[in-house]
């Protein structure tokens, strides 16, 4: 466990339940905002009573005026925080408020980073890089989720290299989030389990990390147990309104947890995944957790004994090593339940690219709290044995 010595950070207000999105327009008029961007994308934007016609009407309610951009794009590129710059400008906005999942919150976030920090945001990936505090910002968050409404990560894909990479920093918390779990009953089947397993796997990687403490314990414990019980029954009904409800505080609660206790090797990896590949953050995640939790077992087999419990499963008369495999085995199952796909053959990866991709995953961020110290050659091994899955 990391030294009783820790921050913990979290957006100063957190709205959360059944209808709190009727509430944006007075707390952005309490904040001050008189012209936000609102960062989303084409598909929320045209929703006939989505997040952004809900948002939209309660800031006129308000008399708050906005601008729209609408062209986030999953895995966000450089290019898409330029243009929202370039609107804020232009437009004479004076704060963001993201509509959206982790890509329009992360898009949010970096655009705030170049208005205030300088144009060149590859510059600033790594830890506390900036100096000045972003515009204002709000995040109404409607997937369960990456947590990112919550979260001092901005996760980045450039495009020219493909690479993603992450700038962490207190001044990237928004000030506001809006958790409303209406907003998601229309979340189709496979963006439930693959942003369910994100939130998982948030949960999961806190509690094994080097820099886990008691407050995160508690937040990973009681998100693993929600998501347990409830992200099969979200994906099989998604207008199950418990369900989702489930899902959001459990994504919150992971969200604050990896927010201070950080993440690991599965994030490490799975941004080089959705950088070369393109492909939904959520997926890369849950077919990377079970071949890099089996490798990080022997660095805290109790731990991962603990997590088969906290997962349900019955570990009476088991050692600890046959206890922690039992949660590698759940964790399968999991996946498997909500159709996840196997391999990462099946998001088009190759292993011409696993020695680049290896070298970079050592270099993010999320890789200095994993519980084991790898090579190079140990990355390489598990994209490979990921990719040998049947
Ligand atoms: P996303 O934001 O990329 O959205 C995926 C798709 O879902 C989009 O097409 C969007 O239109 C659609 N969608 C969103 N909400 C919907 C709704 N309520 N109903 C129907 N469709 C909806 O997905 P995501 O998984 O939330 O975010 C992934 C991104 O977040 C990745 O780039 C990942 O790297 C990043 N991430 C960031 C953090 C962080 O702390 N900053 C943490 C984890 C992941």
């Amino acid at each position: 466990m990391a030294e009783r010595s820790y921050d913990f950070l979290m957006p100063s207000v957190n709205f959360f339940g059944p209808g709190v999105i009727s509430k944006i327009g007075d707390r952005a008029k309490m904040l001050g905002m008189k012209k936000p961007v609102i960062v989303t994308d084409k598909f929320l934007e045209g929703l006939k009573d989505g997040a952004v016609k809900q948002t939209l009407d309660s800031l006129k309610a308000a008399g708050v005026d906005y601008v729209v951009y609408n062209n986030v794009e999953p895995n966000p590129k450089i290019r898409n925080i330029k243009e929202v710059k370039k609107l804020y400008e232009e437009s004479g906005a004076d704060s963001i408020i993201t509509v959206g999942g982790g890509s329009a919150h992360d898009t949010g976030k970096g655009a705030g980073i170049i208005l205030t920090n300088g144009d060149d945001i590859t510059k600033l990936a790594g830890i506390e890089t900036l100096d000045k505090a972003l515009p204002p910002l709000i995040a109404v968050n409607t997937t369960a989720g990456t947590g990112s409404e919550l979260t001092r990560h901005a996760v980045i894909t450039n495009e020219e290299t493909h690479l993603k990479f992450v700038v962490v920093s207190w001044r990237n918390i928004p000030l506001v989030s809006f958790n409303d779990p209406t907003l998601m009953l229309d979340v189709p089947k496979g963006l439930t389990a693959a942003t369910g397993m994100d939130a998982f796997v948030q949960a999961v990687e806190p509690y094994v990390s080097v820099d886990h403490n008691p407050i995160t314990d508690s937040q990973c414990v009681e998100a693993i147990k929600l998501i347990e019980t409830s992200l099969r029954e979200a994906v099989a009904n998604g207008h199950n309104l418990d369900a989702r409800t489930k899902m959001v505080e459990a994504e919150m609660l992971a969200g604050m947890a990896f927010n201070n206790a950080n993440l690991g090797y599965v994030h490490a990896m799975a941004h080089q995944l959705g950088g070369q590949y393109d492909a939904p953050h959520g997926v890369c995640c849950a077919l990377l957790l079970p071949y890099v939790e089996e490798y990080n077992i022997i660095a805290c087999p109790d731990r991962f004994a603990q997590l088969a419990e906290i997962m349900g499963e019955n570990t009476e008369g088991l050692s600890t090593r046959d206890a922690a495999e039992l949660a590698i085995k759940a964790m399968k199952q999991l996946s498997e339940d909500v159709g996840i796909p196997h391999s990462i053959k099946e998001i088009g990866a190759k292993p011409e690219d696993f020695e680049l991709m290896a070298e970079s995953a050592l270099k993010d961020g999320n890789a200095f709290s994993n519980p084991r110290k790898g090579t190079k050659e140990d990355i390489i091994k598990i994209f490979q044995a990921a990719y040998d899955a049947e």
